[in-house]
């Protein structure tokens, strides 16, 4: 066991920030050997309880839950900040031709690994992630995240049609493919496999079919996919399917929403299609920088709370402009803010927060595992630091309260806050 010292932020079960100003987190193998949060409180409260654990001092510092990024392409890692005229000409000019690289696993498993050096980086220690339709993208990432002891998610990308040599798969083979990867990497260590349809209009009804059934036979398994970020692609996926009620029912059609069913955008949806959200118990993956950057839309936070429906925050890099929780978190609050389009609200800082952590562990249906640094849940989180810069230092010596200190790391924060990022690690470590 080991104890560290610190301020300390984590959720109650009504999503609402619990902060310690002097805190102890004490972390320790559980009877399972995961490396769990054994306690957490204030440093006064819990110390007697744990004679003889060795306590590292970090006060000045935050200890936060690590960081979930609920939906994030790693083979776009070198799209970042390509310039495009909205979604369609960015995947045809930039992101097609990039992933038609990854039948290379060497070179899938040295972005891989960039890539996961960047969320660390960024203090992110868990994310739903596309690999792309090549199964060695597959495998690069899951060796890559299995070394470092993550809990990580992934799948090969389905894609039959619509799209050009080099990314297209083969129907039948695609699926074969699917069940081979989830039969050797799905509840591996802490990796999960998510089937991964890219979007409605790269599948033909066949190959949505076969992901079906496959969520069907695999009912713990994720999925994920995008729906409704553009009114060109909203209007595409509506010729191509003319009897499904909208883009997000084609997916229901072919039992792809459930649980585990994980939706990137979900911007230009209605009232029906929020309620299927909800019925489902499919989650919405808001991606705001990403959103702002291709000028997609603005997720209706208001709508999305009237209907119940889940959701939780995500870098969606590389549409997404940054890996940084705090960039997506401020992106966010804008996002929010926004209404013109839809009703504008100002999402408080602690709402922001949890949204990137426990909210988007829950949506995942990881309540309890990561996300929070309540008991029980696996020991990942970061140590942040206040005082990264000259302006940050001084705004949150400055803070009168939580929310306050909170707003001040959104809107100020990046990777200089984040002094290291802990990883619970492979189970029986
Ligand atoms: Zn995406």
């Amino acid at each position: 066991m080991k104890a560290y010292r610190a301020a300390l932020l984590r959720f109650d079960n009504d999503h609402n920030p619990l902060y310690e100003s002097d805190g102890l987190l004490v972390v320790g193998p559980d009877a399972n050997g995961r490396r769990v949060v054994r306690a957490a409180g204030s440093h006064s409260a819990l110390v007697d309880r744990f004679p003889g654990v060795a306590v590292e001092d970090l006060r000045g510092r935050l200890i936060a839950p690590g960081f979930v990024d609920m939906h994030v392409h790693y083979p776009q890692t070198d799209v970042i900040g390509a310039p495009a005229a909205g979604l369609l000409p960015w995947l045809e000019n930039y992101t097609f031709p990039h992933e038609s690289r990854f039948h290379d696993e060497d070179h899938a498993r040295e972005v891989a690994g960039f890539f996961f050096d960047e969320l660390q980086r960024h203090g992110v220690t868990t994310a739903l992630t596309f690999a792309t339709s090549h199964p060695q993208s597959v495998d690069a990432a899951f060796k890559e995240a299995q070394a470092r002891g993550l809990r990580f998610i992934t799948g090969k990308v389905l894609q039959d049609r619509h799209s050009p040599d080099g990314v297209r798969d083969d129907t039948e083979q695609s699926l074969i493919d699917t069940e081979t990867l989830i039969q050797r990497w799905h509840g591996v260590d802490r990796l999960g496999y998510a089937i991964t349809p890219r979007f409605a209009p790269t599948s033909t009804p066949a190959q949505l079919r076969g992901a079906g059934e496959l969520a069907a036979k695999y009912a713990d398994v994720w999925i994920q996919s995008h729906v409704a970020e553009n009114l060109d692609e909203v209007k595409w996926a509506a010729e191509l399917f003319p009897n499904a009620r909208s883009y997000l029912g084609v997916y229901g059609d072919f039992g792809l929403l459930r649980e585990r069913a994980v939706y990137a955008h979900c911007i230009h949806l209605d009232a029906d299609d929020r309620a299927l959200m909800r019925e489902t118990g499919a989650a919405a993956a808001v991606s705001p920088t990403s959103n702002l950057f291709l000028g997609s839309g603005f997720f209706d936070y208001a709508a999305a709370d009237a209907a119940g429906m889940r959701y939780g925050l995500a870098s969606d890099v590389g549409g997404g402009t940054s890996f940084s929780p705090f960039h997506t978190m401020l992106a966010a609050y804008y996002v929010g803010r926004e209404g013109q389009s839809k009703t504008g609200l100002s999402l408080t800082p602690g709402q922001l927060w949890w949204q990137h952590t426990a909210g988007a562990a829950q949506a995942l249906g990881l309540a309890g595992v990561v996300g929070n640094l309540q008991p029980g849940n696996e020991a990942d989180f970061v140590v942040l630091n206040p005082q990264a810069t000259p302006l940050l230092a001084r705004k949150t010596a400055q803070a009168n309260s939580l929310d306050e200190l909170l707003f001040a790391l959104i809107v100020l924060g990046d990777d200089r806050v984040v002094e290291r990022a802990v990883v619970a690690g492979p189970i029986g470590s």
